[in-house]
């Protein structure tokens, strides 16, 4: 039989090895394969934690890029349904005029970017825009506000309490960005409703003074503390992109991480590059920084919600894909993204039902579920153990 075919096949053919069996990897490709500690040990964890030290995120975001992905899908799939993803909307209820030089804003009043300052919108015009975003799938509606903070804002807290009142009665989550606040408008407006509150720490502490110089670091973070006292979730995030290195994403992820505890939610912005603004020249971060980021914030921070968010409308679907994958579960829909432009409602349920994606229900999030089987978990190549598996206010 064998004689036969040997006799009937091309000689090149017969020359070609169809065999499975395979050479042992090198020395180099075990090394490359290699989990690092800090990973093997965050893809076992079943509660988040809030000790990391810096090394550890480094090492995490340092995994080689496939390894990570996959380490970062795994975790997701533990403490989150992979399918679901948050439609938010966001509205910009007062444009421009603001006092802050943050270097990459619009709305800042020391650039000159063409932007006309507005007035508050009226509480019930801001109602109406909720609605509509409701009737279109959003289940979470964002208020953005460009002020410093909310001193001698009495009139305006009142009409933003009113709005957020408003929302939630709609059944919608509900989340504002007002710049700077205090302990009791914190609790004002978590007695009005508030679901979560939006202030980004941008960067790393390090760089933080080369974007904006007006506040502090640690202003930032004071008001994260009025926000995480009141009993309002905090929402606080990082902008890619900005002229930041790796080491400054691994300190803004590293902070977060060892906050009392983790954000509910961490946008990760790619900066939309404002002509008249001083990061008006600025490229676009590369997709494999902005995915690594992703899954880096995956692993380090699991329960909460991963959100990309401005920038999204410069990636293809595939790259988005690749996101949501990697741990991305909320995105930005509608008309607008604050001042800028934004996918819409009806691509995004297209996309979604292209990839098996679905909306996220309001206060979903976040179920913790039961420590992943060993057959979805990546393989820990050296050792015997396995380990399972913008804008910003
Ligand atoms: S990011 Fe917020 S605080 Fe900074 S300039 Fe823009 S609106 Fe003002």
């Amino acid at each position: 039989m064998s004689l036969s075919l040997s006799r009937s096949l091309p000689r090149a053919l017969l020359r070609r090895s169809y065999g499975t069996v395979q050479a042992p990897p090198s020395a180099a490709s075990l090394t490359a394969n290699r989990i690092p500690p800090a990973l093997q040990e965050a893809t076992a964890a079943t509660a988040p934690r809030t000790n990391w030290s810096r090394e550890e995120v480094q090492q995490i975001y340092e995994t080689p890029l496939s390894q990570l992905t996959y380490a970062a899908a795994a975790v997701h799939r533990r403490f989150h349904d992979p399918a679901a993803i948050q439609m938010c909307t966001l509205m910009n209820i007062k444009t421009g005029g603001c006092s802050e030089d943050c270097s990459y804003c619009a709305q800042s009043s020391r650039y000159s970017t063409g932007l006309k300052a507005t007035k508050m919108s009226p509480v019930d015009e801001v109602l109406k825009a909720a609605r509509i975003a409701k009737d279109n799938g959003s289940t979470r509606f964002c208020m953005g506000a460009a002020w410093r903070d909310m001193r001698g804002r009495k009139t305006s807290l009142k009409n933003i309490k009113e709005m957020v009142s408003g929302v939630r009665a709609m059944g919608m989550e509900v989340c504002v960005t007002l710049g700077m606040i205090d302990e009791n408008q914190a609790k004002e407006l978590k007695d009005a409703g508030l679901t979560a509150y939006n202030h980004n720490l941008d960067t790393s502490r390090e760089f933080y003074p080369s974007i904006i110089t007006t506040r502090s670091y640690d202003e930032r973070l004071q008001t994260l503390s009025h926000v995480r006292d009141a009993g309002i979730n905090v929402c606080s995030g990082g902008i890619l992109g900005l002229g930041e290195a790796d080491s400054d994403r691994i300190g803004l992820i590293h902070t977060v991480a060892n906050l009392p505890s983790h954000p509910e939610s961490f946008p990760v912005n790619a900066l939309v590059p404002i002509k008249g603004t001083p990061l008006g020249d600025r490229k676009m971060i590369p997709f494999d920084k902005l995915l690594r980021t992703i899954a880096t914030a995956r692993i380090v921070l699991p329960a909460t919600i991963v959100r990309l968010a401005a920038g999204r409308i410069s990636l293809s679907e595939e790259q988005q894909v690749a996101c949501f994958m990697a741990g991305a579960n909320a995105v930005f829909t509608g008309e607008k993204m604050l001042t800028t432009d934004c996918n819409g409602w009806d691509e995004d349920r297209e996309m979604f039902e292209r990839w098996g994606f679905y909306p996220m229900r309001s206060f979903e999030k976040g179920t913790q579920q039961p420590a992943i089987d060993a057959a979805s978990a990546p393989v820990a190549h050296d050792t015997a153990s396995a380990a399972p598996a913008a804008a910003s206010s």
